[in-house]
């Protein structure tokens, strides 16, 4: 029987299997869970079960608080709000 992948839930067949972590994942579906880098089982760095790329990876000393998942998350959702409220109205 084929494992779930941790990241979209989907079977994973043996070809495009990453075990890591003690989860499955496709190799597409093994990124950073901050920037979305794809990652492999020399690049990432593991954090509460969850891979992270070298820079994203939260036991870091960030240089600006800006810099944390949770506000990355924040800024690309105002980002999309803003790109949303300046679109030129039908004229
Ligand atoms: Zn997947
Ligand atoms: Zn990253």
């Amino acid at each position: 029987m084929n494992p779930h992948c941790a990241r979209c839930g989907k079977i994973v067949y043996a070809t495009e299997k990453v075990t890591c972590l003690d989860k499955y994942w496709h190799k597409g579906c093994f990124h950073c869970e901050v920037c979305k880098m794809t990652l492999n089982m020399n690049s990432y760095k593991g954090y509460e079960k969850k891979p992270y790329c070298n820079s994203h990876y939260p036991k870091q000393t960030f240089t600006s608080v800006a810099d944390t998942p949770e506000n990355l998350r924040l800024r690309q959702q105002s980002e999309l709000q803003s790109q949303h409220d300046s679109k030129p109205g039908p004229q």
